[in-house]
């Protein structure tokens, strides 16, 4: 599970160093807060209920994602708690999405927004629904699919926290979450064995996975797979494919100056700077919700 007490460390250690802005940093840490706050809403008991119903080694053999969302019921009080936090925070900070906020709750009063549905579309990949649903309420494709991700995270999280046990590592060598069926968003390479794991910014998830072979598009010609540094001597890695153009941070554990705990989601949230620059080499994020 996300540490949220080692995070927030992490968001100290990176005001100090002045290298992200202060309003980025305090805007994810607002965000962290609410999630984990109405997190407190939703019972770990009753989503491992649920999971018991999962078909986990069939879904698995058959090379689907492990979370069955047909027979997920997310938690209401706790949708709704949060996105009115989640609304109350980027009001706070996101000055220029003024009027989507607005539509936003219009839409909410009004109609009755389905929260639910808003996050199972996200985490299923439908890119249309979140087109049709831009337009239809006015709101920033951007910004409503940034919303449902905040909305879906810790639930997400909550959900493989209680599946991540039922999966090994030979069972499960593809290049989406085991899960949640998402594409990694980073990746490390072992400590010990260098063995490459894929790190799922959905649900938090961790999975095996080859060496030379694109997450993305299955490409294996190591002629056309490499990687790049930023800072030399750095553990941080940016491995890019010629074939899709797609790019994945990576940690090399067994460069790190000295052994320290990883928690992904802090790495995610401290290498902005490898982003930036594998979208100045023309490469592109594998996540389609970016
Ligand atoms: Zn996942
Ligand atoms: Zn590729």
């Amino acid at each position: 599970m996300t540490n949220i007490d080692f995070i927030n460390r992490q968001i100290d250690r990176l005001r100090k160093d002045g290298k992200l802005s202060t309003e980025y940093l305090n805007f994810y840490e607002d965000i962290l807060k609410a999630q984990f706050t109405n997190l407190r809403r939703v019972s770990q008991k009753n989503i491992n209920r649920q999971i018991q119903s999962f078909d986990v080694q069939q879904r698995l053999s058959e090379g689907r994602p492990i979370l069955d969302f047909e027979q997920v019921k997310l938690n209401n009080d706790f949708l709704k708690g949060l996105f009115q936090d989640l609304l109350a925070t980027m009001e706070r900070y996101q000055g220029e999405n003024k009027s989507d906020i607005i539509n936003l709750k219009s839409a909410r009063d009004k109609y009755h927004l389905d929260l639910e549905k808003l996050v199972l579309k996200v985490v299923s990949g439908d890119q249309e629904f979140f087109q049709t649903v831009s337009a239809e309420l006015n709101v920033k494709k951007g910004f409503l699919l940034f919303l449902a991700r905040m909305l879906a995270n810790p639930l997400l999280e909550s959900y493989a926290h209680g599946l991540q046990n039922k999966i090994s590592d030979e069972q499960w060598l593809r290049g989406y979450c085991p899960i949640c069926g998402n594409p990694p968003g980073m990746a490390r390479l072992e400590q010990e064995t260098g063995k490459r794991i894929l790190w799922c910014s959905f649900c938090n998830s961790e999975w095996a996975f080859q060496r030379i072979h694109c997450p993305f598009c299955s490409n294996k010609d190591h002629n056309r797979l490499s990687y790049f540094f930023v800072e030399e001597e750095s553990p941080y890695r940016v491995d890019v494919c010629e074939n899709c153009k797609k790019y994945l941070k990576t940690i090399d554990e067994r460069r790190l100056p000295e052994k320290r705990e990883i928690q992904m989601r802090a790495e995610d949230l401290t290498t902005c700077e490898l982003d930036i620059a594998a979208e100045k080499e023309g490469y592109q994020n594998g996540q389609w919700w970016l």
